[in-house]
């Protein structure tokens, strides 16, 4: 076995997989515009890494065994393609889960171990399906009135099982070679058909995914973030898919149930909140610069809304670099960051990016939304006079200030920017997912003493 490179990663994906977009059945993505784009993101990330040799694996594949390694990582997964990120994310997940439940089921563990080495012997890319259809969200999934509401086993064979639902809001399914398929959260007895996780090529009989995304249609030119970053996002349909004995990594365990929502939690919330504290980041300088190119940059509530957004992404990197310093290994010596600072820190990113972008948008004005295309600017009419009413400060030139105001759109207000309003709260699970993990994972007792100890309590 050995890498891909883009051109073969492109030929893999021909592989009969069923994949839908507004209303169609797709036969050949690369010729579809909107997956060209995701393609080739994810085609230059395999040309990117690809060494030839039988041996050679990519970067991706490492599994942190250090406090080191692991800050290395996080560096890492700033440059990759989204795919390539969730198939580092996805596989190390399994992993952490595979170290959890080895002492409980250890045939399992092992199982995880073999699948981790296929991966990475055909340098394959993985997303992670747990979010469920969930139907009445107030009832257990034992007490949906459709079964199927929570992804479940209709049947199991002496070769494997036969399993049925649907995984949704998946992230890049359609250009990628596997789905690592995880309970959505804890079963109770009585739930064992819930309780199941397994990996399922693309293309396996039973497999369809519905796409959307906010893949721009117009003038790159007016949309510099999305154009160059967008990838499908999948709206998984499991109707019978059957998985073999080799592939399934839990069948009815229910107490392993959420062993896997927490594992792959853990490490989606890490890799947001890298990303978060690029964006804070990026926030900041946009906002400086538009504030700059306005003429506002010396105005107190101005300096002080700015500041306030620095101080956000500093403690949004302070959290992440806190989630590394406190990392600690498994029994196997695989390092996994400290759950408690990474979810206090994703929540903290995600609940405050609304804050940051308002400020943004309170700094900026309402050029934001309205200013005309760079295709206005071209044109031999009006073009000049849209230079003229659109520079700022002396010395801002129209078509620097247009271009701010169209990446602050595109990144901050319009589809790409909406999507990432949602995202920051709802990828990794909503904030409500974070807060249970921090409590369970906080010292309580160490701050029930003392407030023993101010109280003057024994
Ligand atoms: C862009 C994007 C990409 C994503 N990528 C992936 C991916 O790659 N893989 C994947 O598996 N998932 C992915 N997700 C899904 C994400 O994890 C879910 O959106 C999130 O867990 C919320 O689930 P939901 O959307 O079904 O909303 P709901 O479950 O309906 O939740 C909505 C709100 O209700 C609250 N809520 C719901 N039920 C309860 C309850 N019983 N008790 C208390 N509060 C409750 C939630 O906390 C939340 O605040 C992605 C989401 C987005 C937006």
């Amino acid at each position: 076995m050995a890498m891909m490179n883009g051109a073969q990663y492109l030929a893999s994906l021909q592989d009969g997989r069923r994949i839908f977009a507004e209303g169609e059945e797709i036969k050949v993505l690369a010729e579809h515009p909107q997956f060209a784009k995701s393609l080739r993101l994810v085609a230059e990330g395999y040309d990117a890494h690809y060494q030839p040799g039988a041996d050679a694996s990519g970067p991706y594949f490492k599994i942190p065994r250090s406090k080191e390694q692991l800050k290395e990582l996080l560096t890492e997964l700033m440059e990759w393609d989204m795919v390539t990120v969730t198939t580092s994310q996805g596989l190390l997940a399994l992993l952490t889960a595979a170290a959890r439940m080895r002492e409980d089921l250890p045939e399992y563990a092992e199982r995880i171990e073999r699948y981790f080495a296929y991966c990475q012997e055909n340098d394959l890319r993985c997303v992670q399906a747990i979010t469920d259809a969930k139907g009445d969200r107030k009832f257990s999934p034992g007490k949906q009135s459709d079964e199927d509401s929570y992804t479940h086993i209709v049947e199991r064979r002496e070769d494997g099982i036969v399993i049925r639902g649907a995984k949704l809001h998946i992230s890049s399914a359609a250009v990628s070679h596997e789905l690592v398929v995880m309970p959505t959260k804890a079963m109770k007895e009585g739930e064992e058909q819930y309780a199941v996780a397994c990996a399922i090529p693309v293309n396996a009989p039973g497999v369809k995914i519905v796409n959307t995304s906010y893949a721009p249609r117009e003038r790159i030119e007016d949309f510099p973030a999305s154009s160059e970053h967008n990838m499908p996002e999948g709206f998984i349909i499991l109707d019978d898919v059957f998985v073999p004995n080799e592939r399934i990594f839990l069948a009815g365990e229910t107490k392993h149930s959420p062993t896997f929502a927490h594992a792959l939690g853990l490490w989606e919330r890490l890799g947001g909140t890298a990303h978060m504290a690029e964006f804070g980041d990026t926030l900041v300088g946009l906002a400086q610069l538009i504030a700059e190119a306005n003429g506002t940059e010396k105005i107190v509530h101005i300096k002080e809304k700015i500041a306030e957004m620095v101080i956000y992404s500093t403690l949004v990197r302070s959290g992440l670099e806190a989630a590394i310093a406190n990392a600690a290994p498994s029994p196997e010596g695989w390092y996994f960051p400290s759950e408690l600072y990474t979810n206090a820190a994703k929540h903290y990113a995600a609940s405050e990016y609304g804050l940051m972008t308002r400020h943004l948008h309170d700094i900026g004005g309402g050029s934001i939304v309205t200013a005309p295309s760079i295709a206005d600017l071209e044109n031999e009419e009006v073009g000049p006079a849209i230079r003229k009413y659109m520079s700022g400060k002396d010395g801002i030139d129209g078509e620097y200030r247009l271009r701010l105001f169209h990446a602050i759109r595109d990144f901050t207000a319009d589809a790409y920017g909406g999507w990432q309003l949602v995202t920051m709260i709802q990828s990794g699970g909503g904030l409500y997912a974070q807060r249970i993990v921090a409590r369970k994972h906080y010292d309580m007792e160490n701050a029930k003493a003392l407030g023993r100890k101010l109280a003057g309590l024994a």
